[in-house]
């Protein structure tokens, strides 16, 4: 079974504050885009659950957060662990704010939900997945939709009227972690408008969500690597992008474009600035 992994990009995030469990409260509206690993799930007769990937710097064992799904689900299931090859090919950038490695978790959720004989409704596929990963039940949906908790209280938005969206990771990578540890230390200059962005999806506005992209983690980031992000954010918009914002922890900034012509000129332009450049669309 051959499936797709889409990434996400966050419209908008916001921290809201530290709880008493140690997670933070978080309010952002995600978006998926066509940027996708494919999945290849076989069966095996070793019994065995073995993953490989085409990027050698990821765990090929248990680890691996697709491995991960597939025993929560067995687990969730009542069933004892099957032989299965799992096979990615990346193409989402690693540690990029862009949940590459949710999406996979995700995407193997719904490949096994898909061959049983009564499926999982795909919100308690999501409730599975969030044993895995905060960000996996959104993966799970996919789509636009404002998630709050954790990341796994999910409501569906209407969708992002259609786009070009040209994306650019860095070379360097952020410890998620380490930003999150820092949040809460750093004063916020400014808060996503993200009712706003949800009144704009709902008037088919991609003008008024563009305007109102935000993300309070380009606040935490070491100086170096904010500059770094608010130039490529800079080029997204002489450009000709409606708007431009970084996804996640970072450090992938993006830009939403109206015109596919403007896109392609933005991705030229960030290629000669190096890093991993993409023109994607929303999904
Ligand atoms: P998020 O946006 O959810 O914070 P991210 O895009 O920043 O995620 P990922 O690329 O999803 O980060 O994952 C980063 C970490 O997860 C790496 O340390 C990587 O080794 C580990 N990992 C485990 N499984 C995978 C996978 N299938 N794909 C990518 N990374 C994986």
């Amino acid at each position: 079974m051959e499936i797709k992994a889409h990434a996400k990009l966050n419209l908008t995030l916001d921290v809201l504050g530290k709880r008493p469990d140690g997670y933070h409260d978080l309010r952002m509206i995600m978006q998926s885009v066509a940027l996708a690993d494919t999945l290849t799930l076989e069966d095996n007769a070793s019994g065995q659950l073995r993953v490989s990937t085409n990027l050698h710097f990821l765990p090929n064992n248990d680890k691996n957060l697709a491995a991960q799904a597939a025993l929560h689900w067995w687990e969730a299931r009542g069933e004892k662990p099957r032989g299965l090859d799992i096979t990615i090919e990346k193409r989402i950038p690693v540690c990029a704010g862009m949940a590459g490695g949710s999406s996979d978790a995700a995407a193997v959720l719904r490949a096994l939900n898909a061959r049983e004989r009564s499926p999982l409704s795909p919100a308690e596929v999501a409730r599975i997945g969030e044993r895995v990963g905060s960000d996996v039940p959104y993966c799970v949906l996919g789509g636009t939709a404002l998630a709050e908790g954790r990341g796994e209280i999910l409501t569906p938005l209407p969708p992002l009227p259609r786009c070009w969206v040209v994306l650019c990771k860095p070379e360097f990578s952020i410890s998620t972690p380490a930003l999150f540890a820092k949040i809460d230390s750093v004063r916020l200059r400014c808060r996503p408008d993200t009712q706003g962005a949800i009144d704009a999806l709902e008037a088919g506005d991609l003008t008024g969500v563009a305007r109102r992209l935000y993300n309070v983690f380009e606040d935490a980031l070491p100086d170096r690597q904010r500059n770094r992000v608010a130039d490529l954010k800079n080029t997204l918009i002489q450009c000709g992008a409606l708007g431009a914002s970084m996804s996640g922890t970072g450090p992938t900034a993006f830009g939403l474009f109206d015109s596919e012509d403007r896109a392609m000129e933005a991705r030229e332009k960030l290629e000669d600035f190096g890093g991993e450049v993409f023109l994607t669309r929303t999904v």
